[in-house]
């Protein structure tokens, strides 16, 4: 058994203020992780000296498409301070692996679990054991090297989003939706209610706007707004200084580039014609090309017969597969077009993140330095974070991970994340080999 404990025990100041020891300790064998937060809890005053630490690499991907090489890089506090190989003492030394800013997932489902009976129980559940599950996916994503995730659309996030950030509990950072806009035809409402439905969102604390404009790919995936809804949607998100997504198949995409609507989810069965309306209007593209699908139909049984899972759904999946991979191929091959990384992680692939990387490259034909990029500095600009995180650079959030690998060269090397800094916190830290079972596995 491989026992690794990474424990920088001087107590320091976190980007909330907070003095804390921690102390991780990853076993890595059994899969099994236990965090100890030594609770030091002083409070900061700016006059506290920032901890330092000196990280050295061999390889390193900046989030920005280029590799550096033979460096060190300085975190003081919460952020990247320096560049710098002649730094030290050294107190992490990654030489053997790749490093790069932790990875960003621009759609996932944070608080989406299955039930105490192994089936599908949605996002939405607010008992004891939902808030547990959340709190599992949230460690599981941070461990599989995803630092920021973007949650689309459940009111349960708010809490868990809040916890982390406050670092009482280990998590990706989150951005969240909290109720996302449901199309339903007229029924939706008139734009002036689909306008105060945006303006609600945002008093309840929503970072984003998530917006259902088409059906389930289950259910066909036809428009279920308007273009005047969509229209309305969108603007009063862009008056209100709140990004919006769009769930959009089919004619949808088109819709929603028109409407002036920030980012495409999912995009699949749109033309090239319309991915080119998306380039032109600068609207951010975020399609899936397996994992999402993957993990329903290996998990059939735990989500048919449960709300909005039928066979016929399965069977609709199952014809998505190829589907998916060409939007995904053809996408990446539209001049212009921004496409980011989001894997719609729901029940059963919080964790597996990164096997949407494998997909793509594998499968649909995106170049491993593209895909990378998209989870780095392309995610962050497209979530107006771009200063902040996403990249290697001084100025940035110290969120730094390793590879027990190089992706550009075998893009199953996103499974082994043997290293995770989020903030200038080091949550994992394991020697190579010891990467725990559950990477790139089901749990
Ligand atoms: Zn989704």
């Amino acid at each position: 058994m491989a026992i690794f404990a990474a424990c920088p025990t001087t107590a320091r100041a976190t980007r909330f203020g907070v003095h804390r020891g921690r102390c991780i300790i990853a076993l890595g064998v059994l899969s099994t992780l236990i965090i100890c937060a030594t609770a030091r809890t002083n409070f900061a005053t700016d006059q506290t000296p920032k901890r330092r630490i000196v990280i050295e690499v061999g390889a390193l991907l900046d989030g920005r498409g280029q590799v550096l090489r033979d460096t060190r890089i300085v975190v003081e506090g919460s952020k990247i301070v320096a560049l710098d190989p002649k730094a030290s003492p050294v107190d992490y030394d990654l030489r053997r692996f790749t490093v790069l800013p932790g990875w960003i997932d621009s759609h996932v489902h944070i608080t989406w679990s299955f039930g105490p009976d192994g089936k599908n129980a949605g996002a939405e559940q607010t008992t004891q054991f939902a808030a547990y599950q959340s709190a599992s996916n949230a460690w599981l994503t941070l461990m599989a090297g995803f630092t920021t995730v973007q949650s689309v659309g459940s009111p349960t996030d708010l809490p868990l989003r809040d916890t982390i950030a406050k670092g009482a509990i280990p998590g990706p950072r989150i951005l969240t939706a909290v109720e996302p806009l449901e199309g339903k035809g007229d029924k939706t409402g008139t734009p002036d209610e689909i306008r105060a439905f945006v303006r609600k969102q945002k008093q309840a604390g929503a970072d984003l706007i998530k917006i259902f404009a088409s059906a389930s790919i289950r259910q066909g995936g036809g428009m279920t707004l308007s273009q005047d809804q969509l229209n309305a949607a969108c603007d009063e998100a862009n008056k209100q200084g709140l990004r919006t997504l769009v769930h959009a198949y089919k004619d949808a995409p088109r819709a929603a580039a028109l409407a002036g609507c920030t980012q495409v989810e999912h995009g699949t069965m749109a033309t090239d014609d319309d991915l080119k309306v998306l380039a032109e209007h600068g609207t951010y593209f975020d399609p899936q090309a397996g994992l999402v699908i993957e993990n329903y139909l290996a998990n059939k049984k735990r989500f048919l017969g449960t709300q909005g899972y039928t066979e016929e759904g399965f069977a609709a999946m199952e014809r998505a597969v190829s589907l998916d991979h060409d939007i995904v191929r053809r996408a990446v091959k539209i001049p212009g077009l921004k496409v980011v990384f989001g894997t719609d992680a729901l029940a059963g692939s919080h964790g597996r993140n990164a096997e949407e990387f494998i997909d793509r490259v594998r499968d649909a034909g995106v170049d491993p330095m593209s895909a990378m990029v998209s989870a780095n500095s392309l995610a962050a600009e497209a979530m107006r974070m771009g200063e902040r995180i996403g990249s290697i650079a001084p100025g940035y959030e110290a969120d730094i991970i390793a590879l027990d690998g190089d992706p550009l060269k075998d893009v199953t090397a996103v499974r082994r994340v043997v290293f995770v800094m989020k903030g200038g916190i080091v949550y994992k830290n394991v020697p190579r080999g010891a990467v725990p079972a559950y990477a790139g596995v089901q749990p």
